[in-house]
């Protein structure tokens, strides 16, 4: 069995700078480097590094951020066999400058993510009848997402989405979605609200059970997650860690979410993993690169027990 990940992978361009330039300026950075990103790919990582038995399928285009992506998502031990190169096309990019004061700037291409089709789908399908869990994402096109959910369903696969970078979702999609994992700006953009406190949350986590996910989990950085099914809602406390970075911080939430999951283990216990998953990856800095491996994750859950 396995748990798969369709959507985006991205190579990171990242900038230090002093501070984020103005329009039209030009200032010297401190320093740059490259990183394995994209929230699929993200989650893909975080899922493979606590050794859950991780299928990535999507897109890198034909050049050499392609080649490094899928070298990088392997070094991993993410299952690269099914990601498609698209040699038509750049591979997804994401450029990020951030400054002294940890503030950040972003701006995505998404280049191969954009062009996901049919074709990507029949290659999911393959894989569907051998797969436990399917993570989605927001960042490949919005009607492949629901097709593979659709699809997921017909085989008994748990779904879970993080509705990330958020858009408007068709109510159709929402019965589909076993577990949404928004984090608390997301889950007020899809409920129209504001989210500040841990009321405001549960309101939402109603809110999104009412159009028929079937459990809600509001991510709520180092404030806790909330989480609500038909049968019970509840708060869990996050763990305290000091955070240098806390990018992909939700998408290493996922990757310990699934991998509890698909170990078996009871909801609230898998999101306690996913918080862990989450903490950790918040003490260092970068997407990928600040993810945990199985046993620093193992040796942190027993010190935080
Ligand atoms: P997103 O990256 O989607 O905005 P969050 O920032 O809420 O998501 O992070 C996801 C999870 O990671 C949180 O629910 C929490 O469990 C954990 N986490 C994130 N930041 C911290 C932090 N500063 N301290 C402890 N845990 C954190």
């Amino acid at each position: 069995m396995t748990v798969l990940v369709f959507g985006s992978i991205n190579m990171d361009l990242v900038i230090r700078t002093p501070r984020i330039p103005a329009p039209g300026e030009t200032i010297i950075g401190h320093e740059f480097f490259t990183a394995g990103g994209g929230k699929g790919a993200n989650q893909a990582v975080a899922a493979a590094r606590l050794a859950a038995p991780t299928k990535m399928i999507g897109r890198v285009g034909g050049d050499s951020f392609g080649v490094d992506m899928i070298r990088l998502l392997a070094e991993s031990n993410v299952d690269v066999d099914s990601i498609f190169v698209d040699e038509n096309v750049a591979t997804g990019v994401a450029i990020i400058a951030v400054d002294d004061a940890a503030q950040n700037n972003i701006i995505i291409a998404s280049g191969a993510n954009s062009r996901v089709d049919q074709t990507d789908l029949d290659r999911l399908k393959q894989h569907l009848p051998h797969a436990k869990i399917l993570l989605l994402q927001l960042e490949i096109p919005l009607d492949m997402i629901v097709a593979a959910a659709q699809l997921a369903r017909q085989h008994n696969v748990t779904v879970i989405l993080d509705p990330a970078p958020t858009q408007p979702l068709p109510a159709e999609f929402y019965p589909l979605i076993d577990i949404i994992t928004p984090n608390e700006i997301e889950a007020g953009q899809l409920c129209n609200s504001v989210i500040k406190t841990k009321e405001d949350a549960f309101g939402a986590a109603q809110q999104l059970l009412g159009r028929g996910v079937r459990q809600a989990i509001i991510k709520m950085g180092a404030a806790g997650m909330v989480y609500a099914s038909q049968e019970k809602a509840d708060f869990i406390p996050a763990f305290q860690v000091t955070a240098v970075d806390t990018v992909a911080a939700g998408d290493s939430f996922n990757g310990g979410l699934a991998t509890a999951l698909f170990e078996g283990l009871p909801l609230p216990e898998a999101i306690r993993w996913g918080a862990a998953a989450g903490a950790l990856s918040a003490t260092k800095s970068g997407a990928q690169p600040s993810m945990a491996y199985r046993p620093e994750f193992d040796a942190f859950l027993k010190a935080n027990a």
